[in-house]
């Protein structure tokens, strides 16, 4: 018997091939199997009382229907944010954010064990044991929170690739699990709702542009002082320049607006000249500006401090001085170490 597949890594067009092309069935078949998966949520083929028996036990045979396990989950204390800790089947562990706002519920799910930009004021660039997530780790997140929280679990939520790692460094299974999220026969999520965040691996922009156009776009870019950028990303192939021309040409080819965000330092970092150099860097480029105020880290630089309220005013005061469109986010789940770039397991 050849080794069991896990279901959650074939796209629905996968499973429809499969269906068709290996076993000759016909294509309804596949329908109905994705209907009792993503419709009804019944992850076990013998309950599929509509299939028939033998093509039931072929498909238990071939298939396992596996998500990663929660081992650990944590509350923030105004019940907005849920951090859950999942372990994988190698037991490496990664997190999802389930974040639930005014204007519904987003899930921030990760592509990576670990991340190697290695941003210094990030928690997850510093964890050991880097590996890539497979597609079906990826939309297991979603799964797994999906069945933790059964009926409180939404029917309509936003996806933001915004959890441990750098997507695009994991472009061939970060693209399969969006075909799954955005598929009508799948997860059925509207691209549009759907955000990739980048630190700016361009190659992977213009791959995203091409394949998956509806998708959201936000690219982490912080400052474009050249040299300042290599220092808090060190391990960034592209220059600044490279960044702003793929993020230009990718709003060229999609028609649509980008988001860029900056993690805001305190002190010399807010600057006035600092903040009309960005200003005028982007000028011209259809854009909103989302700031995150730094959320500290265990053993981060000691010179990286969190900016007070004044410098984020100071902030929003000179950008929008440029005509841009300025959002400060509030970090959601910081007593719960679930804020920006503070997911991290730690001895992994
Ligand atoms: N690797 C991708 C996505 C994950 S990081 C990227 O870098 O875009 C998600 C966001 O958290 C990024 O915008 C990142 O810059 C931000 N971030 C990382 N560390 C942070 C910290 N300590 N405080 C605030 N935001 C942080
Ligand atoms: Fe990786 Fe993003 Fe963290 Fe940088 S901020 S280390 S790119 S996860």
């Amino acid at each position: 018997m050849s080794k069991q597949e896990n279901f959650f890594q074939l796209s629905p067009q996968g499973f429809e091939n499969f269906i068709t092309e290996e076993l000759k069935q016909k294509k309804f078949v596949a329908k109905q199997v994705l209907d009792w998966v993503y419709q009804k949520k019944v992850f076990d083929f013998s309950l599929m009382t509509n299939l028939k028996k033998d093509l039931r036990e072929i498909l238990q045979e071939r298939f396992k229907f596996e998500v990663p396990n929660v081992v650990y989950q944590l509350k923030a204390a105004d019940h907005s944010t849920i951090k859950v800790t999942l372990e994988l089947s190698d037991k490496k562990q990664i997190e999802t954010v389930f974040m639930k706002e005014d204007r519904g519920v987003t899930i921030c799910i990760s592509s990576q064990v670990g991340c190697a930009q290695k941003c210094i004021f990030c928690a997850t660039g510093k964890m050991y044991g880097l590996r890539n997530l497979q597609a079906h780790e990826i939309v297991g997140q979603i799964i797994a929170l999906q069945e933790m929280l059964g009926d409180k679990f939404p029917e309509n939520f936003r996806v933001v690739y915004m959890g441990m790692g750098e997507p695009l460094n994991n472009i061939n299974q970060v693209f399969k699990s969006l075909e799954i999220l955005t598929d009508s026969k799948g997860f059925n999520i509207g691209s549009r709702k759907i955000t990739m965040s980048t630190s700016g691996v361009v190659k992977g922009i213009y791959r995203l542009a091409d394949r998956f156009p509806q998708v959201q776009l936000a690219i982490s870019l912080h400052t474009v002082d050249e040299q300042l950028r290599k220092k808090w990303v060190p391990n960034q192939k592209e220059t600044v320049k490279e960044i702003l021309q793929a993020a230009r040409d990718f709003i060229k080819t999609t028609g649509r607006k980008i988001t860029f965000e900056l993690v805001l330092f305190g002190g010399s970092q807010v600057s006035t000249s600092k903040l009309n150099l960005l200003g005028k860097a982007l000028k011209g480029i259809h854009c909103n500006v989302n700031a995150i105020p730094y959320n500290p880290i265990e053993d981060g630089p000691q010179y990286l401090t969190r900016p007070t309220h004044q410098e984020v005013e100071y902030f929003k005061d000179i950008m929008s001085k440029w005509h841009r469109e300025i959002t400060v986010r509030v970090s959601r789940g910081r007593d719960i170490q679930a804020a920006c770039g503070q997911l991290a397991i730690k001895n992994s």
